[in-house]
């Protein structure tokens, strides 16, 4: 049986002994609650204790008050779900309080008893949780290393009921991407599903800026897409595209879903206008990409073909100290590039991460180039 399959079956169990739950879309007007179908219900499910989220609601339309499940949901939630599921190329959608939420609650609702994980030693630490509090048997594979990973899978995976094969899209402290078309072949061969976190990859990366699954035309073939609204799409939460089931599922099992506050309809808006616009922002990408690709060349960096257009430029440094002083005379000449320490990166290679955006222009490049060459030559580094 396959993980959908598997999980359609255990949503069916939930229907018939009536726990099955579905999200249901309210809009809020003081205390009282405005059902889809236009009935207003006086609202005893809040946890709005002294009236704030409502007041503010009045003003602003912002206020959630409520996990998704109780009453925190709203047709622009709806909406938003729709439109994550029309730009990842799915059937259906779910948001989260953040992109870490959406990580860990993804990979350990997912990821269940008698299955097992393959992680990239390089993801980002809400996926790491993901797998911690997951009750499958979790492998670490050598990062991007698919023969090694392959080769795991042989050993391993006939023991284990499911295999799940987790990554990054963009790794965030080296700005490498994850090899997705070897992914799906050696997860196709050893039926496994994959998981990609495309957070540093989503309005950057693909023609509509729908990430590296798109660039490399792999939506079909991935299990789960997770994304967070706080990086390109510059609100906040997180979100989750696959199949109908699987978010049903999801939404039914996935504990950082349901026992958390919704997200307010203010970030909601916020994530649904910008999602619209970075579908047409093609011109900010190039010029992202093109920045990426100058400073590299620049700076004497090697990166082959796609990864050279990765907005994360990672200096490597070293010493944890000696990054930290790059990073403060930066900033003395105004400057602000931020040295990445253990254990958000492995000992000895403290580096400086630097984030590209469409709003820097030559002129800063240039500065942050010059700066930057003088003092890492000084350290020989
Ligand atoms: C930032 C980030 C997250 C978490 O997203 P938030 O919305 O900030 O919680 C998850 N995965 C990766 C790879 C990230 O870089």
């Amino acid at each position: 049986m396959s993980a959908v399959e598997d999980f359609h079956q255990s949503l069916e169990q939930l229907k018939k002994v009536e726990r099955f739950r579905s999200l249901n879309a309210f809009r809020a007007d003081g205390i009282y609650l405005i059902t889809d179908s236009n009935v207003r219900l006086c609202n005893f499910g809040s946890n709005d204790y002294l009236g704030f989220a409502s007041h503010r609601a009045k003003l602003e339309r912002q206020g959630a008050g409520s996990s998704a499940l109780v009453a925190g949901w709203t047709d622009t939630h709806r909406e938003l779900t729709e439109a994550l599921a029309a730009f990842e190329q799915t059937d259906s959608a779910c948001l989260f309080p953040s992109g870490y939420a959406a990580c860990s609650g993804v990979v350990s609702t997912l990821a269940r008893d008698a299955d097992v994980i393959f992680s990239d030693s390089l993801n980002h630490a809400s996926l790491i949780d993901g797998c911690r509090l997951s009750n499958a048997v979790c492998f670490v594979y050598p990062h991007r290393d698919v023969v090694a990973l392959r080769s795991m899978l042989s050993k391993h995976r006939a023991r284990f009921r499911r295999a799940w094969i987790v990554t990054d899209a963009v790794f965030s402290m080296d700005g490498h991407l994850a090899p997705l078309v070897d992914l799906c072949d050696v997860g196709d061969e050893f039926d496994a599903g994959l998981i990609v976190d495309e957070a540093h990859a989503t309005g950057v990366l693909g023609e509509r800026g729908a990430g590296l699954t798109e660039l490399l035309g792999v939506k079909d073939r991935v299990s789960v897409v997770i994304g967070t609204l706080s990086k390109a799409i510059g609100s906040h939460g997180g979100f989750a595209a696959s199949n109908e089931t699987t978010i049903n599922y999801l939404i039914n099992h996935c504990r950082s879903l349901i026992y958390s506050t919704a997200l307010p309809p203010s970030s909601v808006v916020a994530a649904a206008q910008s999602l619209e616009t970075i579908q047409k922002s093609s011109q900010e990408r190039e010029r992202v990409k093109s920045l990426a690709k100058t400073l590299r060349s620049q700076l004497g960096l090697v990166a082959e073909g796609l990864e050279s257009s990765v907005p994360i430029v990672p200096v490597l440094i070293g010493t944890d100290k000696e990054s930290l002083s790059v990073s403060r005379h930066l900033s003395r000449s105004g400057l602000f590039v931020p040295a990445i320490r253990p254990p958000t990166v492995p000992e000895g290679t403290a580096r400086l991460r630097i984030s590209l955006t469409a709003l820097h222009t030559d002129k800063m490049l240039q500065e942050l180039v010059s700066l930057l060459s003088d003092r890492v030559s000084e350290l020989g580094a």
